[in-house]
């Protein structure tokens, strides 16, 4: 077995490594595919804690090579994307099934290894299987999807009603196609111009340049004055949180939204929380749409392909992180584990 470990010089070491045993529950996958995404950079430029020699990357698909005792869902051969958190399956949220509330919460690549590796074993629990329409190139990007998903559900932003998505990011991306599907009317907000055009050309007709307009000034043009329903902030993304809550109407809502483990800029007056009525949320996690995510991508209601620029293998993903952690790229270069 090998595996890329963080080692306290901050560099990543390759290491032989014995097979790990796959106890009751849980199933040892052969990684086939990954992406780098913002909490690896964190990780790995040493913006948050972390424990010693963990192995990064904190979502992968891979292919069942071996299944432990008590394991019904899932058989050898069967394709699945681990999800980036794992749950304890103990505590009293878990055996209710409210794994969201779970109070023993992992993430991995976070607090614990990830799949800078060939091999890991993990809960059955932690695995979505995936159907056989779709790729493992697409499969990558599942945890984006459930996100985007849980946003919409968690704002309420109905069909008709305007979503503006302040910061690009690829969680910006999908989350504009999401609206598309919900019948929402997505208006992106960001600072660089390559952005805006990949969200005109995944069909979200409105765009904001901050750096040429006021965003608050185009979006009460066109929401004739009510400025928008909600907003969703993207953490990752370079726009101010200020800019964001300058978006929302009287009585709507802004979702701060990303991914557990990034590192934030989040000051912002919190004065539009009374004089306006404006309700704030935090969105991190996935939810339980694992499923509505799979469904999307099989029915090509999100192209995920379009987000992706290239394609590195295994022995590159110290280059790759080094490289996202110097020039940060929303659009994504596939880990091909083969390769
Ligand atoms: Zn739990």
């Amino acid at each position: 077995m090998k595996a890329w470990r963080l080692t306290p010089s901050k560099s990543l070491t390759l290491c032989e490594e014995q097979s790990e045993a796959t106890p009751e529950g849980n199933v040892k996958i052969k990684i086939n595919k990954s992406l780098v995404s913002r909490p690896d950079i964190c990780i790995y430029d040493d913006s948050i804690s972390k424990p010693e020699n963990l192995v990064p990357i904190c979502s992968c698909c891979g292919m069942v090579v071996e299944v432990g005792e008590g394991v019904t869902s899932l058989s050898r051969g069967d394709r699945v994307f681990v999800k980036t958190q794992r749950f304890c399956e103990a505590c009293l949220a878990c055996r209710k099934g409210k794994y969201s509330d779970c109070q023993n919460v992992e993430y991995y690549g976070i607090t614990r290894d990830g799949f800078a590796r060939d091999f890991a074993v993990v809960q059955e629990t932690d695995c979505a299987k995936l159907p056989d329409r779709i790729s493992d190139d697409s499969a990558v990007f599942l945890d984006y999807i459930a996100i985007a998903t849980q946003t919409i559900i968690s704002t309420g932003v109905k069909k008709g009603e305007h979503l503006v998505i302040s910061g690009m990011s690829a969680l910006g991306l999908v989350l504009g196609q999401v609206a598309l599907y919900h019948q929402i009317v997505p208006i992106i907000i960001d600072v660089e111009e390559k952005y805006l055009e990949k969200a005109k050309e995944l069909g979200m007709y409105y765009t904001v340049n901050a750096k040429a307009q006021d965003p608050k000034d185009k979006i009460f043009h066109i929401t004739g004055g009510k400025m928008a329903e909600c907003v969703a902030h993207i953490s990752s993304g370079e726009v101010p949180l200020s800019v964001s809550m300058d978006c929302v109407g009287k009585s709507g809502t802004l979702a701060v939204v990303g991914r557990h483990g990034g590192k934030y800029n989040l000051d912002c007056s919190l004065r539009p929380v009374i004089e306006n009525a404006v309700t704030v949320i935090g969105i991190d996690s996935s939810g339980s749409n694992m499923q509505i995510a799979i469904n999307m991508i099989a029915n090509k209601a999100i192209n995920v392909e379009s987000l992706i620029i290239g394609t590195v293998g295994f022995m590159d993903i110290p280059t790759l992180l080094e490289e996202t952690a110097n020039s940060p790229d929303h659009l994504k270069k596939i880990i091909d584990f083969k390769q």
